[in-house]
C-alpha cells in the first residue's frame, strides 16, 4: 500500500477537464485547468479553447474530474474558457453521448454537429448582435426620385422599402455585394436607420383559425392528448390530405398552452414552405425555423431563441433534433418515412430514431406522421411499441384517386412514354387541368453511345455512365460530380453517330415542348432549382393554374400541394422492382402513394397511371388492389425471410481505397478481428465489392454485420472499432461504419 501522506487540499487536487474536440478520433481528450483559471467553474457544455497539435481548437467540456488515465505530465492546460454558461445543456450532452456510442462516431464530431457554425468558430454572444437596416419612417417611393443620379443608393432604398421589417447585414452581404457605401450615403441623407437587434423572433398574431375537425382527427387528438406528461410513441398514419397537420397544430397548441416547447422535424423545409407558414399563422407564439438555407447568423439566432426558451415552437430539418430546448414537451416528426432524416456521411445518424431516444430520455411523447409509414414503424406498431392512429378520409374533398397500371410490353413508346399515357395527358390538358410526370432521373439521357462501335460515355473515376445534359452540352457523373463537355465524336472510332440512350427529365421536357407547343412545361429537378428561390418560383407558377405539365424527380413527390393536378404519370417503375437495394420496393410503394396524394386534391377527381413492363409483379398488385398496409405486411414478411431490417439489425463497414489490394487487405484484417471478438453469434458477411465498386476513383468494399440481437451487435462493435483504428492497413484507406444503414450501396 502506498503510505505517502495525503497532499494538502489547497495545492494538489488536479482539475482535469474531459473535452470533446472536433477531430475524427474516438473519445474525449483530457486537459488541465491552468492555475490562472482556477477561480472559474467549468460546467459541462461550456466551450473552451485548447491546444491541439500545432493549432488551437474549440472544444466543449463534457466533464470535470480529478482523474486521468494519462500521466499528468502529459496533459496540456486549456488556453481559455469561452463560456460561463453552458451552450449545450446536460440533456443534450446526454443525448450526444448516447448517439456517439450508438453510431460509433467520435464524440468531438458529434458534439460539433449540435452547435451552430458561429459557436463552432468560438464566437461569443456579444459578437452576434444583428444590425438591421430599415427605411426611415415616412420615407416612401416618392423619395426614390431624389436618387436618380445615384443608382446604387436608389436600388438599396427600393429594397428596404420592399422589406419593411428591415434587412440584416448578413442578408445584404449575400445578396447585394458592396452595399455599404450606398447605405452610408443613405444614412447621411437620413433616409434609412440602423438598429441593433437582439434578434429574437416575435410572437405573430394568430392569422387563421382551425377548421372544424372531423371525427378521426378528434379521436387522434384525444388519444394522443390524453397523456402528454409521459413518454409515448404515436404513429399518425393518415393519407395525404387527411388533415395530419391539423392534428399537429392542435397538439402543439395544447402543449404550448401548458408552458412547454414543441419540436417539429420536417424532411426539407424548402420543399414544404406551406407547413411552416401554417404553424406561423396559427400558433401565436414565437417560432424558430432551422434549415440549411440560413446563413450563420440567422441560424445562430434561431437556435439561440430556442435554447433560451424564447421560441416556443421550433421547426427544423434533421440536425434540429440536437437543439437544446429547456421546456421540451412534444416532438413531432412529419413524413417520418423520409430518407432525408438519415445523415449519409460523416456522423451517420438517423434523426427520427434519435427523436425516439430523446423523447424517452426526456419522458415526453413523440408523434410520427406519414401517409406511408416506414416498415420500421409499422413493425413497431405490430410489436405494440407504437400506438397507431389512422386517418383514412381526406379532410376536404371526397374525390377518390384511381391508380392504374399501364402495361408497357410491346406498346409503342416515345421518349419513355407509352401512347396510352400520351392520350391521357392530352385529355386532361384539354380540360384545363394539370399533369405531373414523375421520373427519378435527371439530365437528358443516362449515357451517349456510339452507333458504329458501341463506345459509351463512362466516367473515368466510377463504374458508371456519365449522364448527358444536352442543354449545357455537358456530361455529368451523378456519382462523383465529374463534369466534361459532351463529345461530338466517339472516343474510340471517331464516328459522329452518337446516340442518346435512355430518358431523363430534360429529354421528357424537350419532347413535351414539341408535342404540346401551347402548353406550359415546368421541369422541377435539382438542375432547374439550383438558384435560390427557383423552386419557389416554379411552385408558384404551378399554383397559378391553367393547363400545364410538371415534369420532375422525387422533389415533386414531397409535401407540395398542387390543387389543379388531376393526372399523375409514374414513368419508370421497373428499375425499382428489381433493384439490389433492400429498401427499393418500400421506396417505390411510398412514392406511388405519395404522388397519388398529389392528384385531385381539390374537387377534381384524380387519376394515377403507372408505367411498367411487369404489371403482374406481386408487390405492385398488392399495393394497388389491397393498399399500402397490406403491401407493408408483404414487404415485412420478405424482409424477415431475407434477414433484413427491421427484423434483423444491420451494420456496414465501408472502405474505399485508391488501390484495390489496399482495401482488400484492410477488410480481410477487419474480418479476422470481427471473428475474434464475435462471441454472440453475430453474422459477419463479406468482404465483398460494393454494388458500385469504383466511385470517385476509389475501390469500395463492404463487410456486413447482422444480428437480431442489438446488444450483441453493439458489444462486438465496441470491441472491434478500437482495434480497427489500430490497424496499419486502416491508415491507407478511407473507412466508415454505418449503423442502421439506409441502403447497402
Ligand atoms: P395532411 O397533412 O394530412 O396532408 P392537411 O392537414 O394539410 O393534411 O389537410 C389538407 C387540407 O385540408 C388543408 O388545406 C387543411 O386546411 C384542410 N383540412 C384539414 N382538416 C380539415 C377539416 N377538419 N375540415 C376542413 N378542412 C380541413
Ligand atoms: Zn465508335
Ligand atoms: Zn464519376
Amino acid at each position: 500500500m502506498n503510505s505517502k501522506a495525503q497532499p494538502s487540499a489547497a495545492t494538489a487536487q488536479p482539475r482535469i477537464l474531459k473535452i470533446a474536440v472536433p477531430i475524427p478520433l474516438f473519445g474525449a481528450f483530457d486537459y488541465l485547468v491552468p492555475e490562472s483559471l482556477r477561480q472559474h467553474s467549468f460546467i459541462p457544455g461550456c466551450r473552451v479553447e485548447v491546444p491541439f497539435g500545432r493549432r488551437t481548437a474549440i472544444g466543449v467540456i463534457l466533464e470535470q474530474t480529478d482523474h486521468s488515465d494519462l500521466a499528468l505530465s502529459k496533459l496540456k492546460p486549456i488556453r481559455a474558457l469561452i463560456d460561463t454558461e453552458p451552450m449545450l445543456d446536460a440533456r443534450i450532452l446526454d443525448l450526444l453521448r448516447w448517439a456517439a456510442a450508438y453510431y460509433l462516431h467520435p464524440i468531438g464530431e458529434v458534439v460539433q454537429a449540435a452547435l451552430p457554425g458561429l459557436l463552432r468558430q468560438g464566437k461569443t454572444d456579444a459578437a452576434m448582435v444583428i444590425k438591421v437596416w430599415t427605411a426611415r419612417d415616412g420615407v416612401s417611393t416618392s423619395d426614390l426620385e431624389s436618387l436618380n443620379r445615384a443608382a446604387k443608393q436608389k436600388h438599396i432604398l427600393q429594397i428596404l422599402l420592399n422589406n419593411p421589417d428591415g434587412l440584416d447585414e448578413a442578408y445584404l452581404n449575400e445578396n447585394h455585394p458592396n452595399w455599404r457605401p450606398a447605405m452610408k450615403a443613405l444614412l447621411e441623407k437620413a433616409l434609412v436607420t440602423c438598429a441593433e437587434q437582439a434578434s429574437l423572433p416575435a410572437a405573430r398574431p394568430v392569422l387563421s383559425q382551425a377548421p372544424l375537425l372531423n371525427e378521426e382527427q378528434q379521436q387522434a387528438i384525444a388519444a394522443i392528448g390524453h397523456d402528454l406528461d409521459q413518454h409515448h410513441i404515436h404513429l399518425l398514419h393518415g393519407i395525404t390530405g387527411s388533415g395530419k397537420t391539423e392534428v399537429y397544430l392542435a397538439l402543439s397548441q395544447q402543449v404550448i398552452a401548458s408552458g412547454k416547447q414543441v419540436l417539429v422535424l420536417v424532411p426539407e423545409i424548402s420543399l414544404t414552405p406551406q407547413l411552416t407558414e401554417r404553424f406561423e399563422q396559427r400558433m401565436g407564439c414565437p417560432i424558430a425555423v432551422l434549415h440549411s438555407g440560413l446563413n450563420d447568423q440567422q441560424r445562430f439566432s434561431a437556435w439561440h431563441a430556442a435554447a433560451i426558451g424564447h421560441a416556443r415552437l421550433v421547426i427544423g430539418t434533421r440536425s434540429a433534433i440536437f437543439t437544446p430546448l429547456p421546456d421540451l414537451g412534444l416532438i413531432i416528426i412529419d413524413e417520418e418515412h423520409d430518407g432525408s432524416y438519415k445523415q449519409q456521411e460523416g456522423f451517420r445518424y438517423n434523426a427520427r430514431d434519435l427523436a425516439l431516444v430523446r423523447s424517452q430520455k426526456e419522458n415526453i411523447p413523440v408523434v410520427l406522421g406519414s401517409a406511408t409509414p416506414s416498415l420500421e414503424s409499422l413493425h413497431n406498431v405490430n410489436r405494440q411499441r407504437f400506438q397507431i392512429h389512422p386517418l383514412k378520409q381526406r379532410a376536404r374533398s371526397q374525390s377518390v384517386t384511381r391508380i392504374q397500371l399501364l402495361d408497357m410490353c410491346s406498346q409503342p413508346i416515345q421518349e419513355g412514354m407509352s401512347a396510352a399515357l400520351l392520350v391521357k395527358i392530352d385529355e386532361h390538358l384539354q380540360q384545363g387541368n394539370q399533369v405531373i410526370l414523375f421520373l427519378n432521373r435527371r439530365g437528358f439521357s443516362p449515357l451517349l453511345m456510339c452507333h458504329d462501335c458501341g463506345w459509351m460515355t463512362r466516367c473515368k473515376r466510377c463504374d458508371a455512365n456519365m449522364t448527358y445534359h444536352k442543354h449545357k452540352h455537358q456530361l455529368h457523373c451523378h456519382h462523383c460530380g465529374a463534369e466534361t463537355r459532351s463529345p461530338t465524336k466517339c472516343g474510340d472510332c471517331g464516328s459522329e453517330q452518337l446516340l442518346a440512350i435512355g430518358t431523363g427529365t430534360e429529354r421528357i421536357e424537350n419532347f413535351l415542348t414539341e408535342r404540346f407547343p401551347d402548353v406550359h412545361i415546368n421541369r422541377i429537378d435539382r438542375d432547374t432549382t439550383r438558384r435560390k428561390g427557383a423552386l419557389e418560383d416554379k411552385l408558384q407558377q404551378a399554383h397559378a393554374g391553367g393547363a400545364s405539365i410538371l415534369v420532375g424527380t422525387q422533389m415533386l413527390a414531397k409535401g407540395h400541394d398542387f390543387p389543379n393536378v388531376t393526372l399523375v404519370g409514374v414513368l419508370d417503375t421497373d428499375q425499382a422492382l428489381y433493384s439490389a437495394d433492400f429498401r427499393a420496393a418500400e421506396h417505390l410503394a411510398q412514392l406511388i402513394i405519395q404522388v397519388s396524394g398529389r392528384a385531385g386534391r381539390a374537387d377534381k377527381p384524380g387519376e394515377v397511371l403507372i408505367q411498367t413492363h411487369h404489371p403482374d409483379h406481386p408487390l405492385l398488385q398488392t399495393l394497388l388492389h389491397k393498399g399500402y398496409e397490406k403491401f407493408a405486411e408483404a414487404a415485412l414478411f420478405e424482409r424477415q425471410q431475407a434477414g433484413f431490417p427491421p427484423h434483423r439489425h444491420l451494420v456496414i463497414l465501408r472502405c474505399g481505397a485508391i488501390r484495390k489490394e489496399l482495401g482488400i487487405q484492410f477488410m480481410t484484417e477487419a474480418r479476422e478481428l470481427a471473428n475474434r471478438y464475435n462471441a454472440n453469434g453475430v453474422d459477419v458477411f463479406g468482404p465483398w465489392p460494393a454494388p458500385m465498386e469504383k466511385r470517385a476513383g476509389r475501390f469500395r468494399t463492404q463487410t456486413m454485420l447482422q444480428s437480431s440481437d442489438r446488444k450483441a451487435l453493439h458489444q462486438l462493435l465496441r470491441q472491434w472499432l478500437p482495434q480497427l483504428q489500430q490497424l496499419k492497413s486502416a491508415k491507407q484507406v478511407r473507412w466508415s461504419i454505418d449503423v442502421d444503414p439506409y441502403d447497402t450501396f
